[in-house]
């Protein structure tokens, strides 16, 4: 039964439904029920909204008064806490989300970030000065450089933590002066909508933030891409459709920022306090697995392999899961039915390469309504195999045996990604190595978390081009104009 009134869509300052009527359904993943429905945009309410963010960055002084609008934007913040039980809500009935994940990546986390944003801009340097010099032929002149917003940003994200990315992308745009059109996942409407509607009630300008849901991603994702008056796609979600997205972005040359997928190896050395750093892996399980900072790949010494798969078979094996008010509970159902036969998927494929399932591997008996899996093991794992080279994006761990350091280094390593990745020695030296030769962007050291507000977060090779959150973060949605002046 439906829980939640229509999603609408937020075009030029108006949250109002699609413009021929048109709903979908949004589904719970706990039960596979419908939570409510979703305005369906047309081709028409996106022409709208990427109309009033162009009129908005134009012909407005958004972009240029920088005091004015982080003020508004503080109004936001402080209303997106006000909101803080809903979207809490919001994201355990739409996501699947369990309480242990609402007081992390889910809700707080992102809500207790806007602050760093907002500062951020608050107190920023929009002119650096180079001072004066002979340049070029003429005389002497002063050199300044000026960092003004990209424009119209399309801001694309991903169904897994719809909270945390929408607004590590909206926040930071908005605040560099740029105006955003912010396409959700069809999966995940209802955690954007209630963002259009907060940003009318913190009296945004007009055209300043549209928010487009949409049942099919392909029609309206790439008409928002190719439209030449968007000039930055701020994208996070699955590397095949990144690469969809730079190469329709190529033919106007806007610039694409691209957050990607991962399959990150957690290296657990033989000198570890082995039982507590293998059982880390379990973590596998947050979110069931739909994360793509996971590690996914454990990595552990050839001459302990038998050990860890034993620590392992008792912690995944006593994971709680499946109540929705337990606060430590972490683990909840996959967002969809296509996303469990798509893991089911790899369970077979796991199977017929060669690998040994020691544990899950199936729909759970006592959960037969709504998108479960079970904590899956594969022990016997080669680096070669398509579960350790692929994204799974399920509570899915592969275990592969090294020889020493440099072999596990050269595994993990070993992957088209390089989203993240961690190591676990006594030796702080020894760690030390493996983390500068880990080609990632983001890596923990004996349990430490590189994940905040002010930290830069992103990926190398295929894992993505630029840097959310952080200054760095911030910085994406600058331009720099470089000017010279008489000195
Ligand atoms: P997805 O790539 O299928 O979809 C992501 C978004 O792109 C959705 O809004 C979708 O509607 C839209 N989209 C799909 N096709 C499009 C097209 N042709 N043009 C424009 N937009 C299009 O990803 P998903 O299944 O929603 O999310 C899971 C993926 O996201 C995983 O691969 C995961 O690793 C990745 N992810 C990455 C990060 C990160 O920061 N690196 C964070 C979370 C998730």
């Amino acid at each position: 039964m439906a829980k939640y009134p229509d999603a609408k869509l937020l075009i030029d300052g108006e949250l109002r439904p699609a413009e021929n009527g048109a709903t979908y359904p949004d589904i719970g993943p706990w039960d596979g029920e419908e939570i409510g429905r979703a305005a369906d945009a047309s081709l028409g309410d996106l022409d709208k909204a990427i109309g009033a963010a162009r009129r908005a960055f134009d012909t407005t002084d958004w972009s240029t008064n920088h005091k004015k609008r982080v003020a508004t934007l503080r109004v936001f913040a402080d209303l997106l806490r006000k909101n803080r039980d809903r979207l809490a809500e919001i994201a355990h009935d739409e996501v699947g989300a369990p309480l242990g994940t609402i007081f992390s990546a889910q809700c707080d986390w992102p809500l207790g970030m806007l602050d760093f944003v907002l500062d951020t801009a608050d107190n920023y340097e929009w002119e650096d000065d180079l001072g004066v010099a002979k340049s070029g032929p003429g005389a002497n002149s002063r050199r300044k450089v000026w960092k003004e917003p990209v424009g119209v940003v399309a801001a694309i994200t991903p169904w897994n933590v719809p909270t945390q990315i929408n607004l590590a992308k909206i926040v930071p745009a908005l605040a560099a002066g740029c105006t955003v059109i912010l396409k959700p996942a069809p999966e995940t409407p209802m955690l954007a909508a209630v963002l259009g509607e907060v940003a009318v009630e913190a009296k945004l300008p007009p055209g300043v933030f549209n928010v487009i849901t949409s049942s099919g991603p392909a029609e309206i994702g790439e008409a928002l891409v190719k439209d030449p008056r968007v000039d930055l796609i701020s994208f996070t979600g699955s590397t095949a459709t990144g690469k969809r997205i730079m190469a329709n972005a190529a033919e106007k040359l806007s610039r694409v920022f691209l957050e990607l997928g991962g399959k990150s190896a957690m290296i657990v050395l033989d000198d570890a306090d082995f039982i507590p750093a293998v059982s880390r892996a379990a973590g596998v399980v947050y979110n069931a697995g739909q994360g793509c900072a996971t590690h996914t790949r454990l990595l552990v010494p050839k001459s302990r392999y038998d050990e860890a798969i034993a620590i392992l078979t008792q912690v995944m094996g006593s994971i709680q899961y499946g109540d929705p008010t337990a606060p430590t509970q972490i683990m909840g159902p996959l967002i969809s039915d296509r996303q469990r036969q798509r893991v089911m998927s790899y369970i077979e494929i796991g199977k017929q390469e060669g690998a040994r399932l020691v544990l899950g591997g199936k729909i759970p008996a006592k959960h037969d309504k709504g998108f479960w899996f079970e904590p899956t093991l594969f022990a016997d794992v080669t680096n070669d195999m398509r579960i350790a080279q692929e994204e799974i994006f399920g509570p899915v761990l592969v275990v592969i045996p090294f020889e020493d350091d440099e072999d596990a280094i050269r595994i993990a390593n070993d992957s088209i990604y390089g989203l993240s990745g961690g190591v676990a020695s006594k030796s702080m030296e020894r760690a030390l190595n493996v983390a500068r030769k880990v080609r990632t962007g983001t890596f923990s050291v004996n349990g430490g978390s590189w994940f905040a507000g002010d930290t830069p977060f992103g990926g190398f090779k295929q894992s993505g081009i630029g840097r959310e959150m952080g200054v760095a973060g911030f910085e994406e949605y600058l331009e720099l104009k470089t000017v010279g002046l008489p000195a």
